[in-house]
């Protein structure tokens, strides 16, 4: 009898690193393997179970759509799909919702909204998007051309043509790059998740705006994972005071299920017409009724006290001992240690708690709705640890 874990090896793609740790079940914030071990859950699956793992709320809300209809195609009209879309859009002042699955499918719409409008305003010789280096946009071909970071495109080329690197916090790189390239938008993400958890400067994420304003281009925000509640607002762009011509999601936006939106502004709401672009599962009934009902918990409550809960991490860990840094932004947290984040990772897991990684830091994306005293317990168990291994 082969164990599970190379059952895995045998027949899973060997595109993933696995934690030694099998999770079988879990409630809220506690999650179980199969021999029942308990861990305090700090990555709610990279940021998607926003209100914990199994919440009976949420089930029921699933399972309501899951009795009536789980799938039409969109020949037909189908009432989820509207109610979010129209939910969005009042919280948000977009315009029109386009549904996918997935945080890729999520950027490949906004990517092809920005040229579609650059076409239409401009020439389809503004076909050039400017996107940040250091980011991550996702793992198709055009996400990754989208994605500032090499070591992603090795082996992978040619990507799609048409995507330009400015830096972080550099307003002149990005001035530069529009002013000598025919470029229909800015893409960027106002935390830079996988990059290492850097929040942008307020200063450049306004200025940057600015510059669409003055080249006429869009401003297109990645809020895949800053998105649905994560920042302390229902989005990161409403921190910073934006006002974006387009912004994806998906990750949180479905609380466990897979969903991605790319949401349309004023400027670009009438650039899709018909046939330009579809997704068969897009605004799939029981995504879309599980969505509904995770951006009905993210009331103004619950971001307040995201903002509190945030503001304990942020608190107890700058300056303790063993932790350089701490960055981030709401529960999208990045702790850079003096020690080996990897051993620290680990002596994390074997005390009974599950922070991942980014890039050299250890990451935090908790549920929006972990309770403070699990929060207390774990960062108190962060903070031994990278004392300890300083
Ligand atoms: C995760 C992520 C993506 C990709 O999302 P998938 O659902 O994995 O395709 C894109 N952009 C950002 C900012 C992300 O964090």
């Amino acid at each position: 009898m082969q164990s599970f874990k190379e059952k895995d090896k045998k027949y899973i793609a060997n595109t993933y690193g696995r934690f030694d740790i099998e999770v079988a079940y879990g409630k809220g914030s506690y999650v179980y393997d199969i021999n029942d071990r308990e861990y305090i859950d700090l990555s709610s699956g990279i940021a998607v179970n926003t209100l914990g793992m199994a919440d009976d709320e949420w089930a029921l809300a699933v399972y309501d759509q899951l009795k009536k209809c789980q799938h039409t195609s969109n020949l037909y009209y189908s009432e989820p799909c509207v109610r979010l879309a129209e939910i969005l859009c009042e919280r948000t002042g977009a315009k029109k919702v386009f549904f996918g699955n997935s945080g890729a499918e999520a950027n490949e719409c906004a990517i092809k909204v920005a040229r579609l409008w650059g076409a239409e305003n401009k020439g389809s010789e503004y076909y050039n998007i400017i996107t940040l280096k250091n980011s991550f946009h996702g793992r198709t071909i055009t996400t990754l051309a989208a994605t500032g970071q090499d070591v992603f495109h090795k082996d992978f080329t040619p990507l799609t043509e048409g995507f330009l690197y400015g830096e972080a916090n550099n307003l002149e790189s990005i001035e530069v790059l529009l002013k000598e390239n025919k470029c229909c938008a800015v893409m960027m993400e106002l935390v830079q998740g996988e990059g290492g958890v850097l929040a942008l400067d307020h200063d450049f994420a306004v200025g940057v705006s600015n510059l669409c304003e003055k080249y006429n281009t869009l401003l297109v925000i990645d809020e895949v994972q800053t998105g649905n509640g994560r920042s302390g607002e229902l989005y990161a762009y409403q921190c910073y005071g934006l006002k974006p011509d387009v912004v994806s999601t998906a990750k949180g936006l479905g609380g466990g299920l897979p969903i991605g939106a790319c949401m349309m502004y004023e400027k670009t709401e009438n650039v899709l017409k018909p046939s330009l672009h579809g997704s068969t599962f897009g605004g799939n009934p029981i995504a879309c009724a599980s969505a509904i009902h995770v951006l009905n918990r993210i009331d103004s409550k619950l971001l307040s006290e995201v903002k509190e809960k945030s503001k304990y991490v942020f608190d107890t860990l700058n300056g303790a001992d063993g932790i350089e840094s701490v960055s981030g932004l709401g529960l999208m947290i990045g702790i850079k240690t003096t020690g080996d984040v990897s051993i620290i990772l680990q002596k994390c897991i074997e005390k009974g708690i599950l922070p991942i990684k980014a890039k050299n830091k250890l990451r935090l994306l908790p549920a929006l709705n972990i309770p403070m005293e699990l929060l207390v317990k774990a960062v108190d168990i962060i903070k031994q640890v990278a004392s300890e291994n300083k």
